[in-house]
């Protein structure tokens, strides 16, 4: 198919066409970021089934001695405005924009953050980093107690601006270059953060010097144990999320990476979550050219097919195998908090 066509089947399919989207995205080679080979195997070769911000075929790869799946080539950080558009959805999950899916995934998520803050006292200091536009950090403020010092992090500019607009407070830069005290906060979020990243392991070594000694993070992101993944990895796989997921985490990648930034991994699960399956199902349809009006029944909007995906998704994961992962680690008890003694000491 040329470019042309793709672009006008693309824009009667519901994504915007873009005025660069012509032009291939400049990508690099990277090796395993868990073991450091780049000894891989192909998996899967996709586009941008969703955003269509680029021409480009990309592939996913994973590697032999650690499992771990991940894009490689993968595009240039210089590309980051690019590949995260305007619209793109993390930007604005609104009420008007999501109807009824919005108001169910607030109560769900709510009900799930505070859970994982059920030990905080009423002084604690929380982290949401990649909080794109404050979504969780809104609903933390809404449900938890109110002395609770909220702060979010993130590198887009677009996304800090509307989550400063709507009150919250919201630093800009990536986690390892923003300037945040080091062994202050009790506890902090990584929630579809760690799978865009260019760097997990820079990524988790910084949030764990800015824990406290026994202060947790809580990591959620997309599950390559699941069945999702193993029914529609060789193409269609939501969570590829083409190509904006780098890095995709199963189990023992997750303990690895634990291990590597010397935390101890406190509960390994997993999460329901129908996002993966609809995605799966929708960049299927996409490829297949099916009718605008089906492809419509599988979106963030949709709310028959989310709801169907998430009953299915809860037998999955009283199975074990919940569409997404959820690791809480903990920086040791006995951990020194040497970034704090020298904080003094200059
Ligand atoms: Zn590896």
């Amino acid at each position: 198919m040329t470019i042309s066509n793709r672009l006008k089947q693309s824009s009667e399919w519901g994504a915007v066409c873009r005025p660069d989207s012509a032009q291939p995205l400049q990508l690099e080679t990277v090796k395993c970021c868990i073991c450091g080979t780049e000894e891989v195997e192909p998996l899967a070769v996709g586009e941008d089934f969703e955003y269509r911000t680029s021409p480009d075929f990309f592939l996913a790869v994973q590697c032999r001695r650690c499992r771990l799946v991940y894009l490689s080539p993968r595009p240039a950080l210089t590309e980051f405005d690019r590949i995260y558009p305007p619209d793109y959805h993390a930007f604005d999950f609104s009420a008007d924009q999501f109807g009824l899916a919005y108001r169910v995934r607030r109560w769900l998520e709510a009900r799930r953050l505070l859970a994982c803050c059920q030990s905080l006292g009423p002084r604690a200091r929380i982290l949401d980093v990649g909080c794109g536009d404050g979504f969780h950090l809104s609903l933390l403020k809404q449900f938890g107690k109110p002395s609770w010092q909220l702060e979010g992090v993130d590198a887009s500019e677009r996304a800090v601006e509307a989550g400063r607009k709507a009150g919250l407070t919201i630093h800009l830069g990536t986690v390892q270059a923003a300037d945040l005290p080091a062994a202050s906060y009790d506890l902090a979020f990584l929630i579809a953060t760690i799978e865009h990243v260019d760097n997990p392991t820079e990524v988790l070594a910084a949030v764990r010097r800015l824990l406290r000694p026994g202060g947790r993070v809580v990591i959620v992101t997309d599950n390559t144990d699941a069945w999702d993944f193993h029914l529609f990895k060789r193409r269609y796989w939501g969570g590829y999320h083409f190509p904006r997921h780098w890095t995709l985490f199963n189990s023992a990648n997750m303990r690895t990476l634990a291990q590597a930034v010397e935390m101890e991994v406190v509960q390994l699960t997993t999460v329901v979550s129908p996002v993966n399956w609809v995605y799966s199902i929708r960049n299927a349809l996409v490829d297949w050219r099916a009718p605008g009006w089906l492809v419509r029944q599988f979106s963030l909007k949709s709310t028959l097919s989310l709801g169907v995906f998430t009953l299915f998704d809860m037998v999955l994961q009283k199975l074990g195998r919940g569409a997404l992962m959820r690791a809480t680690l903990q920086r040791p008890q006995g951990s020194l908090p040497e970034e704090s003694t020298q904080r003094l000491r200059g």
